[in-house]
C-alpha cells in the first residue's frame, strides 16, 4: 500500500537521454492512481508521435522567454541547445487536485524544484552504461544521428550530477527498475 504520508508526492526524475525516464514515468503513472506528469514547455520541435499538451507545450523561443519574463516559470534551463521549463500552473493545478506529480527535468531544474518543494523525491536514472544509452536512443527511432550524437556528448556532464539526488536507479532490467522506483515511493 502507498504510505499516506507520501501522498500526494512530487517525484523528480533526471538522467541522461535514453536512460529510461519516460518509460519509468509511464510505469509509475499506470501503477499508482492519481499520478500524472507536469507538462513542460520546450522550444525543441516535437518528435514523431509526440503530442502538444501531453508530452510538452511546444513554443518558439520568443514565447518561451516571454513566459519566463512574466515570472510564469517555476524553473527553466537550456538543455541540449533548447529551452525547457516547468510553469507554475502546470504543477499548481495538479497539486490542487491532489494528484501525485512527476517531473522529468534536468539537474538544473531538479535543484530549483527541490528549493520550491523540499519534500519532493528526486531520483536519478542511469542506463547500465553509455553505450547502452546510445543503443536505446537509436532503437527509439525518434532522433536523428546528429541529435543522438549531441546528446551523447553531454552524457558525462549529465552523469556527474547524480550525487545530488535522493536516490539513483540503474535501469538495466526494466521490471527491476520499476520495482525499485515503486519501493522508493512506498508503493508495493
Ligand atoms: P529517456 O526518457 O530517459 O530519454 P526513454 O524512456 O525514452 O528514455 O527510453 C529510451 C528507449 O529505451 C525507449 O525506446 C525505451 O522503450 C527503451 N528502454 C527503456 N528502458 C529500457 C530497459 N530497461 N531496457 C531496454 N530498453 C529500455
Ligand atoms: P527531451 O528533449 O529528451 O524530451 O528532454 C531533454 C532533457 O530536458 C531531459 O533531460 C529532460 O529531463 C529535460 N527537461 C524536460 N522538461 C524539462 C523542464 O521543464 N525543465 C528542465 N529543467 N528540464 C527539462
Amino acid at each position: 500500500m502507498l504510505n499516506k504520508q507520501l501522498k500526494p508526492f512530487i517525484l523528480i526524475l533526471s538522467g541522461p537521454s535514453g536512460a529510461g525516464k519516460t518509460t519509468l514515468s509511464n510505469a509509475v503513472i499506470s501503477t499508482i492512481p492519481d499520478t500524472t506528469t507536469a507538462v513542460s514547455h520546450t522550444t525543441r520541435p516535437p518528435r514523431l508521435g509526440e503530442t502538444e499538451g501531453k508530452d510538452y507545450y511546444y513554443v518558439d523561443k520568443a514565447s518561451f522567454l516571454a513566459l519566463r519574463d512574466k515570472g510564469e516559470m517555476l524553473e527553466y534551463a537550456e538543455v541540449y541547445g533548447n529551452f525547457y521549463g516547468t510553469s507554475q500552473n502546470s504543477v499548481a493545478a495538479l497539486l490542487e487536485l491532489g494528484k501525485n506529480v512527476i517531473l522529468d527535468i534536468d539537474w538544473q531544474g531538479a535543484r530549483k524544484m527541490k528549493s520550491h518543494y523540499p519534500n519532493a523525491i528526486s531520483v536519478y536514472i542511469l542506463p547500465p552504461d553509455e553505450e547502452e544509452s546510445k543503443n536505446r536512443l537509436i532503437a527509439r527511432q525518434q532522433d536523428s544521428a546528429e541529435i543522438i550524437s549531441s546528446r551523447m556528448s553531454a552524457y558525462k556532464e549529465q552523469e556527474s550530477h547524480q550525487q545530488e539526488y535522493d536516490h539513483t536507479i540503474v535501469n538495466d532490467k526494466l521490471s527491476d527498475a520499476i520495482d525499485q522506483l515503486l519501493k522508493i515511493l512506498n508503493y508495493g
